[in-house]
C-alpha cells in the first residue's frame, strides 16, 4: 500500500520548493540533531543563555562543545549521542528544549521527504519509506498511524 504526497496527507504535509526538494511538516524524529552539532554565535549563545537564566560562563561550561572552537563561533555540545537541547520520551516523537529560541541553522534546516535523515527518521519510527516518485511505501497499519500523527500536529 502506499499514500502519495503531495497531495495525499492534508493537511498535514505542506510543500514548498526548496534545495532539497518539496519540503514536508517535520514529523520531529530528531535524527538531524543527532546527526550534526550546531554552530552558534556569540548573539544566538547570548539569547539562548538569556533564555534559560543562565550566566555566559555557566552556559559555554554545560552546553558549548569545549574541543571545538573559532572565533566568535561555537558549536553546541552533544550528549548521548543527541544534542544535548533535544529531548526524547519513550515515543517517537522528540523535542527541542530550546524551540522558541533555536540557532538559525535549526530554524534554516527545511525537513523533505528527500532529506537522508528524515526517510532514516520514517524508516527507524514508522517503519515507512519513500519511494522514487514520492510516495511513503509501508504497511496499511504503519501509514495510517503516520498519518493520525501527522494530523495531530497541525
Ligand atoms: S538546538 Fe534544538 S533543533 Fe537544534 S539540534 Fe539541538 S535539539 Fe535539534
Ligand atoms: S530528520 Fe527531518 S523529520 Fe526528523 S526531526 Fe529532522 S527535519 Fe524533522
Amino acid at each position: 500500500m502506499s499514500i502519495e504526497i503531495p497531495p495525499g496527507l492534508p493537511p498535514g504535509i505542506q510543500y514548498s520548493s526548496g534545495d532539497e526538494g518539496p519540503t514536508a511538516t517535520c514529523f520531529r524524529c530528531g535524527i538531524c540533531c543527532t546527526e550534526y552539532q550546531v554552530p552558534v554565535d556569540q548573539t544566538e549563545v547570548n539569547r539562548i543563555a538569556d533564555s534559560l537564566g543562565l550566566s555566559l560562563a555557566l552556559f559555554s561550561d554545560k552546553y558549548i562543545d569545549p574541543h571545538w572552537y573559532r572565533p566568535g563561533s561555537f558549536l553546541l555540545r552533544h550528549c548521548d549521542g543527541a544534542c544535548i537541547f533535544l529531548e526524547r520520551g519513550a515515543g517517537r516523537s522528540a523535542y527541542c528544549l530550546i524551540h522558541s529560541v533555536r540557532p538559525a541553522a535549526c530554524r534554516d534546516w527545511t525537513p523533505s521527504l528527500y532529506r537522508r535523515e528524515c526517510r532514516a527518521g520514517l524508516t527507524k519510527y514508522w517503519q515507512l519509506t519513500v519511494d522514487s516518485s514520492g510516495q511513503l511505501q509501508g504497511s496499511e497499519q504503519a501509514l495510517r498511524l503516520f498519518q493520525t500523527f501527522i494530523k495531530s500536529l497541525v
